[in-house]
């Protein structure tokens, strides 16, 4: 699982926010905030099925045989958990969706990993269904906003992702008809109030100044993070050369990252880690680099270190920079 990553990464999600969304663009929300929190998804996977893996991988809009599974959460071995989203009501009652459902459940029977789960997200009352190999289960979209609500991002960008997700959540069709009521925004550059779609539309109204602001923000975040950054340029750039001196990293002589972490604990602090690994990645075969990657962040995370992230700046478009002023409020 990617960890940190571009900022344009985040815009796919408000892509999705800008229109009514469907069950796509939930998908995609939700698959983007667990690609961005591996921490958290460990913990969703738990909270769920009470399995336990640090190795998991997130497959959106997977096929399988006749099947296009919304979301999957797998480790290629022993389990693979489908999650089916359900944004329309009523639900289950149709009788085409009661064949997707029996059909989908008989595909995974096939697949053979030991633990099968599907579970089914909706807002509606849920259909039961019973399947001998296939564990399934219903949550409803509350249900899964709770988990998400009492939770935490990995980092930063976790963090920021997975607020919008709540926010999108929230704003949508989804908490509305589990509420009965809209909620109003408040525009805070000219206080105007207004709620669902238009908020959109008024954001863009203000294009300049959110554009003017995320280029203050973004010079200023840049010259904090170099300032952070210059104590340690020797060491960062010591541990570099070593790195680069050996032969490429790859599983087979992993072991060898354990001296490069050694090296890490001695001379940076732990805040600083992911910022240097991403600037030896070229030493890593790729599994090697998502494999370091893991163990840094599982113990970043089990001790609550919270990680230093390098500001980049993304060419915006006027939609790139209503999010990106959403960022700015949140920092
Ligand atoms: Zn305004």
């Amino acid at each position: 699982m990617e960890t940190t990553g571009n900022a344009k990464d985040y815009f796919n999600i408000f892509g999705a926010m800008s229109n009514r969304p469907s069950e796509n663009h939930v998908t995609h929300a939700v698959a983007t905030t667990l690609h961005k929190n591996p921490v958290l998804t460990q913990q969703l996977l738990f909270h769920l099925t009470e399995i336990k893996s640090t190795n998991i991988r997130i497959l959106k809009q997977s096929k399988y045989k006749k099947a296009i599974f919304d979301l999957v959460l797998t480790d290629c071995e022993e389990f693979y958990v489908v999650f089916e989203f359900k944004i329309d009501s009523p639900i289950g009652k149709k009788i085409e969706e009661q064949d997707q459902l029996d059909r989908y459940l008989s595909i995974l029977q096939d697949r053979t990993e030991e633990q099968r789960l599907f579970f089914f997200v909706s807002m509606g009352s849920p259909p039961s269904k019973s399947n001998e190999k296939v564990r399934f289960n219903t949550i409803s979209w509350i249900e899964l906003l709770l988990f998400l609500k009492s939770h935490k991002g990995d980092n930063e960008i976790g963090q920021f992702v997975l607020t919008d997700l709540i926010n999108f959540l929230e704003g949508s069709k989804i908490d509305r008809n589990l509420t009965g009521g809209r909620r109003m925004w408040k525009c805070d550059l000219c206080e105007l109030q207004t709620n669902g779609y238009d908020i959109q539309n008024h954001k863009r109204k203000h294009v300049r100044e959110y554009s003017e602001q995320f280029d203050e923000h973004y010079d200023k975040k840049r010259q904090e993070f170099e300032k952070i950054i210059e104590q340690y340029i020797p060491a960062i750039n010591g541990i570099k050369k070593e790195i680069e001196s050996l032969q490429k990293i790859e599983m087979k002589n992993f072991n060898v990252v354990e001296s490069l972490i050694s090296a890490l604990n001695a001379k940076l602090p732990k805040s600083m880690w992911i910022y240097l690994i991403s600037q030896i990645k070229s030493s890593f075969s790729n599994m090697a680099f998502k494999k370091l990657n893991d163990i840094i962040i599982n113990q970043l995370h089990e001790e609550e270190i919270l990680i230093l992230v390098e500001p980049r700046y993304e060419s915006a478009t006027y939609e790139k920079i209503l999010q990106l002023k959403q960022l700015i409020q949140r920092l």
